[in-house]
């Protein structure tokens, strides 16, 4: 349509949406993001109330090579738009017999714990952490920038030879065993498959990269929080010129002859060459695309294994908590119950695993002086129903759980308090069964197998954000808006060529 700058519409300013839209402008195009909510961020937004100042999704900033590579496309450095500090400890551990680790920078003494749990502990954690670095650099050259775009572009030579060494044909779960029998190393290792919305026994052993980017590659933290980066995103893409809608929520995607044609908003029909897609997926192509334009069926979407929903309960206390560290993770006795009760048999756990956040721990500018700043979530089954007297009940079932395990008294100095799951998800975020992170990472959901980047029945329709490849997590949806954006500048590469 546009004779000069291709012009572009974004829908949603997620992590996804700030991303591409920021490449773009800087390619030349003209960008206007539209977003429902009334603040940018999507999943990572903020919720600030008497001083206290939440994160409401992310809080671990991992693969921090990725962020200053995103940055570095533009000519500029991260340092410019937020600082970063490297956490010490980078997480504690709680375990259900109330025993207690810290896995630090100092490598050697998590292999002095791993010896500590099963002798040999700590050779074997060095021979895995090996194998998880050549895995994370195999990943990070050959297939994680990589723009899938037929099955042959994934089941290559390459893949096909190095499959069973990069652990891409079984579960986690079976490889972690191969190292260790001790249920605490078993657990450390595996922990982080919840950040990508999995079990452990659904996800290739691939994933045990997950283990070299926070022993070896450390957890990070950028002052201020999550949120931090969300406001640097902002200022780049102004500085590249892009538009903010809010409170502007797309109604459904004009086509016409199977080609593109905007964007139906509030405020009328909105014209455009392209529109890029970052709100959720299943939301994308149920509520906003005619049957006819859709790449996947209603039961596509069913029968999917989806990430769990999240029971999240945001916390302000007026008095300090120091056997807290800024990130904690509490080890259920009952795990491989905690993670059935998420892909099997959905139900509420009653003694689940749990994180439990206390950024105030490091970071003065998230609570007020003498308070503490908790974020404490659990992973739960997505489409569990959510009603408000259940939740109260079941918070305050965790929260004598949490008291116990920590043999500290948290709600009488509690100040400030929200709920937030499965409903919210899905009124917020229009997410289907209130899935907080999307598609699980099965095998059958990696790579080529997540949802294209391209819609398979409209052209100049393209998706970015947690459920394309890369997938799910904040370094994964800034791979994914580079790819998304390389990509359609090679297709109007390619549309000019051919016109
Ligand atoms: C509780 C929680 C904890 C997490 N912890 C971590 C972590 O510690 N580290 C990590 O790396 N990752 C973590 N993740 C995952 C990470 O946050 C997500 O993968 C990532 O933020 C997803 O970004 P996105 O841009 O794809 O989607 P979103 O953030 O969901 O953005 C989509 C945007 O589209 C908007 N939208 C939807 N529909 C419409 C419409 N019709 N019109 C206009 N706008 C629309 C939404 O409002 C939203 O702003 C966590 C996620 C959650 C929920």
């Amino acid at each position: 349509m546009s004779k000069g700058k291709k012009k572009v519409l974004v829908v949603g300013a997620g992590f996804g949406g700030l991303t591409v839209s920021a490449l773009l402008a800087h390619k030349g195009w003209d960008v206007t993001i539209l977003e429902k909510n009334s603040t940018p961020g999507g999943r990572a937004r903020v919720w600030e109330k008497d001083e206290y100042l939440f994160d409401m999704g992310p809080s671990w900033y991992l693969m921090p090579e990725v962020f200053e590579e995103y940055f570095r496309l533009f000519g500029k450095e991260r340092k410019d738009y937020y600082e970063l500090e490297k956490l010490d400890p980078y997480y504690q551990v709680i375990f259900g017999n109330g025993e207690r680790v810290t896995i630090t920078p100092d490598l050697e003494q998590t292999l002095r714990t791993f010896e500590s749990f099963e002798a040999g502990g700590a050779k074997r954690l060095q021979e895995y952490l090996s194998q998880a670095q050549y895995k994370y650099e195999v990943a990070m050259r050959d297939f994680l920038y990589r723009d899938y775009r037929t099955v042959w572009d994934f089941l290559n030579r390459k893949l096909l030879i190095e499959g069973s060494r990069l652990g891409v044909f079984f579960s986690l779960d079976r490889f972690v065993g191969k190292y260790f029998k001790d249920h605490r190393a078993k657990k450390i290792l595996e922990y982080a498959m919840v950040f990508l919305g999995a079990s452990p026994k659904n996800t290739p052993g691939l994933y045990s990269i997950m283990s070299h980017v926070d022993m070896n590659l450390g957890v990070y933290y950028p002052k201020g929080g999550i949120h931090s980066i969300v406001r640097g995103l902002v200022k780049l893409c102004e500085e590249q010129g892009v538009r903010f809608l809010y409170d502007t929520e797309v109604k459904s995607i004009l086509v016409r002859d199977g080609k593109v044609m905007g964007v139906r908003a509030p405020q009328g029909d909105m014209e455009a060459d392209k529109v890029v897609v970052n709100a959720d997926y299943s939301h994308a192509e149920l509520d906003l695309l005619p049957e006819e334009c859709r790449t996947f069926s209603l039961s596509y979407w069913e029968k999917a294994v989806w990430a769990p929903s999240m029971f999240i309960a945001y916390l302000g206390l007026n008095r300090r908590i120091p056997s807290l560290s800024h990130h904690n993770l509490y080890f259920s006795d009952a795990w491989d119950d905690h993670f059935h009760s998420i892909f099997q048999d959905p139900k509420w756990s009653e003694d689940p695993s749990f994180y439990l956040s206390c950024p105030s721990r490091t970071d003065p500018l998230v609570a007020p002086k003498d308070g503490e700043n908790l974020f404490f979530l659990i992973p739960v089954a997505p489409g569990l129903p959510d009603h408000d007297e259940f939740r109260e009940s079941y918070f305050q079932r965790m929260m004598d759980k949490v008291e116990g395990i920590l043999g500290e008294k948290i709600r009488p100095y509690l100040r400030v308090k929200r709920i937030y799951s499965q409903k919210d998800f899905r009124s917020d975020y229009h997410a289907f069964k209130g899935t907080a992170l999307g598609l699980s990472h099965t095998l059958r959901q990696t790579a080529i197998f997540r949802p294209p980047r391209r819609s398979r029945k409209v052209k100049g329709l393209y998706y970015t954000g947690q459920y394309p490849h890369p997938g799910v997590g904040v370094p994964s949806v800034f791979i994914c808006s580079v790819i998304t954006a390389e990509g359609m500048e090679k297709d109007v590469r390619e549309e000019a060529g051919s016109a």
